[in-house]
């Protein structure tokens, strides 16, 4: 059950209820191979509205085969995966297409558009893909923007920027789309160490929000600080599944301490 879940005050009806809440992402029983290799075996969670996963687990554990999953990219060869408690028909590119405008997901490689401003990259989605008023789209661009004191590269090109610049940028991006759950891969992999910071520090924020997210990190420092829950991920298998600050304590297999003990 979601026992564990942190459930902002934000989110939902009304305090009271929110220990009832239900979960905004529901999967059971999912499967997925590659041929005969099968990379994710029979694993089930909750996310509740509000709850922020941080995923982690060895290299080729699985951690972004499991986004994309989430996200539809990947077929998937058995299981169930449910937003707002409706199921998505399985592999069907239509229902996934439709769902994919209300869940964010931000890579460790830049995917900004590169012969597209960031405006033009942050606007696109809202306008061409969910039909939004330029003006409205535009008014929250400038609000984005600025929370992330990148107002001034409003009309630069992603080259012009950093590494850093442009995470925040493709976070702001996926935010203009007012998803209801974000998903994160490794998204401060590839950066030079002083921008890690400024991205990190971006999704502290919306976590505190109560901004519904999943995040695969090695940033083990902001994964404790972050997460309301851990998941273990091990050759395909959730092998522990605890509340941030019990996993980082005590995590409960050999496996998982193993793993933290690399990663000190
Ligand atoms: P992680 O993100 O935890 O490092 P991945 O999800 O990338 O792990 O990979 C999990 C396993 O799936 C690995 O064994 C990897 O080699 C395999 N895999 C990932 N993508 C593909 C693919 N497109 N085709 C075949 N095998 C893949
Ligand atoms: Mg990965």
């Amino acid at each position: 059950t979601a026992g564990t879940a942190h459930v902002g005050t934000t989110v939902g009806t009304a305090d009271a209820a929110a220990t009832d809440a239900a979960p905004l992402l529901s999967v059971r029983h999912l499967r997925k191979s590659y041929g005969s290799h099968e990379v994710l075996k029979d694993i089930s969670f909750d996310v509740m509205p509000g709850e922020v996963v941080v995923l982690v687990g060895p290299s080729g554990s699985g951690k972004s085969t499991l986004i994309r999953c989430l996200n539809g990219l990947e077929d998937i060869q058995d299981g169930e995966i449910s937003f707002n408690g409706r199921p998505v028909s399985r592999n069907s590119e239509k229902a996934w297409r439709k769902l994919r405008t209300r869940i964010g997901m931000v890579f460790q490689s830049y995917d900004l558009f590169p012969n597209l401003s960031v405006a033009k990259n942050i606007e696109l989605g809202p306008t061409a893909v969910q039909k939004r008023a330029k003006a409205e789209v535009d008014e929250q661009m400038d609000r984005l923007l600025a929370d992330v004191q990148l107002s001034q590269y409003k009309d630069s090109y992603p080259r012009e920027l950093s590494g850093g610049q442009k995470q925040r940028i493709a976070i702001v991006r996926a935010l203009a789309m007012n998803p209801e759950l974000m998903l994160f891969d490794e998204v401060t992999a590839s950066l030079d160490p002083e921008m890690v910071r400024e991205v990190l520090e971006l999704m502290l924020r919306l976590a505190k929000r109560r901004m519904t997210m999943i995040v695969v990190t090695h940033e083990m420092e902001f994964a404790r600080r972050v997460a309301d829950t851990v998941m273990f991920l091990e050759d395909g298998v959730i092998l522990e599944r605890q509340p941030g600050g019990d996993f980082f304590s005590s995590p409960q297999t050999d496996r998982a301490k193993r793993f933290l003990e690399s990663m000190s």
